[in-house]
C-alpha cells in the first residue's frame, strides 16, 4: 500500500499513542492521522510515577515548560529487611544506579505539549470522549491503519470480548505530595522492604514529589491505601491524602501473546500497555510503549508491518528475560540479605544496564560468587532460567492448555 495516500487512526493519546502519531507522520508518510483520546489534555489524569528513563525518545526540548522538571543523576535503591522495623533502622544496602537521560516529569504537561506539537503538524485530535465499541467498529472500517494505544486492556480486545487474553498485571498507587526533598532531589529513592515490589519517592523539585507503591508479585495487600500510608511513614515521605491517590494496573510484560498484537484483516496493531509489554519487575512502561510505537511506524514505512509481532518480541526479549530473573530473586528467595547483596552488585550500572542488558547484570553478580551461587542454588530460580532460555511465558502455558499440548 502507498502510505502517502493512507489514513491512520490512533486510539489513545497518551505516551504510546503520541509516539505512534509522531512515527506515522515522520517516518511513514500518511495523508491523515487522527488521535482519539477520551480525556482532555488540560485536565489529564496521571497514573504514573512520572520517571522517564530515556527522555531522548520524546521529541520535545527538555525544559520545565515542556514538563521535564527534574533532571536526575539516577536512582538510589534502598533495601531494608522488612516492613516491620524501627523507623530509624538503617538499610541493609544502598545502591546507586545511573540514568543520564532520566527526568522526573510532569507527565500531563509533556503529553499536552507533545499533542500540541503534533496538532501543529496537522495531526487531527478528537478528545474528551471515549471511543465506544460501536465507534471502534466504524473506525476500523474507515481507516487504512489502526494503532491501538488505549492501555491494558485494549479497546481491541474489549471489542472482541477477549480481555482475558492478558495473562498478568501489577498494581500500583501514586500521588503528588509536598515536603522537603532537597536531600535527594537529584537521586530519587526506591525502597525495597521484603515484599515483591517497592515504594518510591521521586522529587519533582525540592518541595514536591511523586510518591507511590507497587506490587510486582501475586501477593497483594488487603488495604492498598493503608499500605501506601504505612510505607510513607516508614520511609519518611509525606502521607498523601486518599482523595489524591491514583490506583491502576500495569501489564506484566509480556502479558499478551504476540499474535494478539496484530490483526491483519483489519490492519489493527497494539502498542504500549495495550500490547502488554511493560517491565514485569519494576513497572516501567513509558519508554517501552514509545519504542513499540516507533518500531511499528518504521515497519509500516518499510512495508514490513506484518513482522511487527515478531520484531516487537525480539526488541523486548532481553528485557523480558532479565525482568523475570530479577523478580525471581525476590519471589523465589524472600531473603532481604540476598537482595541487598544483589543490589550492591548493581551499584554504578545504568538503568538501561539493569533493565535491558542481561550480560552487564550477570557480570556484576558473577563478581560476587557467594551471591551468584545463593541466587542460582534454588529450584524456582532454575525453573525460571529454563523458562527464559526457552521463552516460556504465562501466555505460552495458556496457549498450550487451549490446544491440549
Ligand atoms: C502508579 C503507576 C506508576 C507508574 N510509574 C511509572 C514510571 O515512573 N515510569 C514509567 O516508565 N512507567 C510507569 N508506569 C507505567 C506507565 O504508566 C504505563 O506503562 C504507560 O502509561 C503506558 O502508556 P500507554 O500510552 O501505552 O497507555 P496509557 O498510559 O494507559 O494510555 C492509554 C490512553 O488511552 C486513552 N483511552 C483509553 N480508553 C479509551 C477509549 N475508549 N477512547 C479513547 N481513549 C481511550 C486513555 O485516556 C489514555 O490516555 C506506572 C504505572 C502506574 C499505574
Amino acid at each position: 500500500m502507498d502510505e502517502t495516500q493512507s489514513t491512520a487512526a490512533v486510539l489513545g493519546g497518551s505516551v504510546s499513542g503520541l509516539a505512534a502519531a509522531t512515527g506515522l507522520t515522520r517516518r511513514a508518510n500518511f495523508s491523515r492521522v487522527t488521535v482519539y483520546e477520551r480525556q482532555e489534555y488540560d485536565e489529564k489524569r496521571v497514573d504514573c510515577g512520572e520517571a522517564i528513563n530515556d527522555t531522548t525518545l520524546i521529541p520535545l526540548a527538555k525544559t520545565p515548560e515542556n514538563g521535564f522538571v527534574n533532571d536526575v543523576d539516577g536512582f538510589q535503591l534502598r533495601v531494608y529487611d522488612g516492613t516491620d522495623r524501627p523507623l530509624d533502622a538503617r538499610p541493609l544496602a544502598t545502591s546507586n544506579v545511573n540514568c543520564e537521560p532520566g527526568y522526573i516529569c510532569e507527565r500531563d504537561v509533556i503529553e499536552r505539549r507533545w499533542a500540541a506539537a503534533l496538532e501543529a503538524r496537522d495531526v487531527d485530535f478528537r478528545t474528551g470522549r471515549s471511543v465506544s465499541p460501536d465507534e471502534y467498529a466504524e473506525i476500523v472500517e474507515s481507516y487504512d491503519y489502526v494503532v491501538d494505544a488505549s492501555g491494558q486492556p485494549s479497546l481491541t480486545l474489549k471489542a472482541m470480548g477477549n480481555t482475558r487474553a492478558y495473562t498478568g498485571d501489577m498494581v500500583a498507587l501514586n500521588a503528588t505530595v509536598e515536603g522537603d526533598f532537597s536531600a535527594y532531589r537529584n537521586r530519587p529513592r526506591l525502597f525495597f522492604e521484603g515484599y515483591v515490589g517497592y515504594a518510591w519517592a521521586f522529587p519533582k523539585s525540592d518541595g514536591h514529589a511523586n510518591v507511590g507503591i507497587g506490587w510486582a508479585g501475586d501477593r497483594r495487600p488487603d488495604d492498598y491505601f493503608g499500605a501506601l500510608e504505612a510505607a510513607a511513614e516508614r520511609n519518611s515521605f509525606p502521607v498523601p491524602d486518599r482523595a489524591d491517590v491514583n490506583i491502576a494496573t500495569i501489564p506484566r510484560g509480556p502479558s499478551l501473546d504476540p499474535v494478539e498484537t496484530y490483526y491483519p484483516e483489519q490492519n489493527v496493531f497494539l502498542v504500549g500497555d495495550a500490547a502488554g509489554i511493560a517491565n514485569r519487575y519494576q513497572g516501567e512502561g513509558i519508554c517501552q510503549g514509545i519504542r513499540s510505537a516507533y518500531l511499528l511506524a518504521d515497519l509500516i514505512a518499510d512495508g514490513n508491518e506484518s513482522t511487527y509481532p515478531r520484531k516487537l518480541s525480539a526488541l523486548m526479549r532481553s528485557e523480558y528475560r532479565l525482568a523475570q530473573l530479577m523478580r525471581g530473586a525476590w519471589v523465589e528467595h524472600e531473603d532481604p540479605k540476598l537482595l541487598a547483596s544483589v543490589a550492591e552488585a548493581l551499584d554504578g550500572l545504568t538503568i538501561d544496564d539493569i533493565t535491558r542488558r542481561p550480560a552487564a547484570v550477570a557480570r556484576r553478580v558473577a563478581s560476587r560468587p557467594r551471591t551468584a551461587i545463593d541466587l542460582i542454588a534454588d529450584a524456582g530460580m532454575i525453573r525460571r532460567l529454563y523458562g527464559v532460555a526457552t521463552d516460556s511465558w504465562e501466555y505460552t502455558a495458556e496457549r498450550d492448555a487451549r490446544y491440549n499440548r
